[in-house]
């Protein structure tokens, strides 16, 4: 059997364990995931009612334009119809993308860390990656825009970024856009860009129609909080979404998928309510990191990298141990950290009293 080289060596992507199997393993009541920056309130409740009735009709094929959820995707963000492609999760919009635009020779480029999937599916398509370090974990934006060349084709800039939870500023952007050749493609992957909390933030779909190569992305995934029913879009002119969208699968977005994700969309108390509390659990988080002269980076995002001076595996498994599954930055990049999704409010003053616990039995001894 032979594959093309461009994936010989690849890894599959490595889910972590189930909250059901650490239960399990570990012999404890509850155990919580905060590893995958997931909506700790669920979803609307409006979801699982348009998911239930959705399953009535499983014997007929989706509608593969997405119609109802187009419409008001479309009317809610301000876009027309055909500016908006969908994919299963925005993780797909990635792929399609990847799909219609690399071949070998071409190059992108991205920071790293950042979210995998950019080089992953970029590398099956036989291109190169060019990685710019971030700078004290934002992304050097005039670094990344010095490394493009004739070769390249896609910008990936990820705005929060994923894991570093830091963001690109309006000026930057604009800034960078304006040194980025038009034939290459900029993606703003803005998949926690519901919680942004700072005025500082660029309005990328005002600049659609001045930059015909910029390619913004949203997901239904995270604030919405559906993402096992995997829906994300992308947001373009519409002769770049139009020249990529061949590259999709017909039915690639199934029927309970967009009935659950058009009824997220419309319970915008919902998606309020969960970005103030994700707020107020940031702020708490910094200032305990503040107080206690923790390292961390300023979060845009439902999660925070920080440090409590030990190696993140050993963060990662004594919080494990406690019921709180999170990421151990060894495998993202930063091996002194942890990525912690904000979850509820009393479940994150437990993790903050498990990390003071942590930090004073290291202490003693030392
Ligand atoms: C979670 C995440 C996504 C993927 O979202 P899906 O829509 O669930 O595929 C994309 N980009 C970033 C940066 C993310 O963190």
């Amino acid at each position: 059997m032979q594959v093309k080289p461009s994936i010989r060596g690849l890894k599959p992507y490595q889910p972590g364990k189930t909250p059901e199997e650490v239960r399990e393993e570990l012999g404890l009541e509850r155990v919580v995931k905060l590893a995958s920056n997931e909506n700790p309130y669920g979803a609307s409740p409006a979801v699982s009612e348009a998911v239930a009735e959705a399953l009535a009709h499983v014997a007929v094929y989706p509608d593969g334009a997405a119609r109802a959820l187009r419409k008001e995707t479309a009317a809610r963000i301000g876009v027309r119809e055909d500016q908006l492609l969908f994919g299963n999760g925005s993780d797909e919009v990635i792929l399609i993308l990847c799909r219609a635009v690399l071949e070998p020779g071409d190059n992108i480029v991205t920071a790293w860390p950042t979210f995998p999937q950019y080089r992953h599916n970029a590398l099956i398509e036989g291109a190169e990656i060019k990685e710019v370090p971030l700078q004290d974990g934002f992304h050097d934006l005039d670094a990344m825009a010095e490394e493009v060349d004739s070769s390249t084709k896609i910008v990936f800039v990820c705005n929060p970024n994923n894991p570093s939870g830091t963001h690109t500023g309006a000026e930057k952007f604009r800034a960078f856009m304006n040194q980025i050749p038009k034939d290459v493609i900029v993606v703003s992957d803005e998949a926690y860009h519901e919680y942004v909390d700072t005025e500082d933030y660029p309005d990328t779909l005002s600049m659609i129609d001045e930059y015909p190569n910029l390619l913004v992305l949203r997901t239904f995934s995270k604030a919405y909080g559906i993402a096992s029913l995997r829906v994300g879009y992308g947001v373009g002119k519409e002769a770049l979404i139009a020249a990529v969208e061949p590259g999709r699968e017909p039915f690639n977005t199934n029927s309970a998928a967009q009935a659950g994700a058009l009824a997220a969309l419309k319970d915008s108390r919902f998606l309020a309510d969960c970005v103030k509390s994700n707020s107020a659990e940031k702020r708490k988080f910094e200032q305990f990191c503040e107080e206690n002269q923790f390292h961390y980076y300023p979060s845009q995002a439902n999660f925070i990298l920080m440090s409590v001076d030990l190696p993140g595996g050993d963060v990662f498994n004594h919080l494990q141990r406690k019921g709180f599954i999170v990421r151990n930055g060894e495998a993202l990049g930063f091996p002194q950290h942890v990525r912690i999704t904000f979850g509820r409010p009393e479940d994150n003053d437990r993790i903050r009293e498990e990390l003071l616990a942590l930090r004073q039995e290291e202490a003693s001894v030392d």
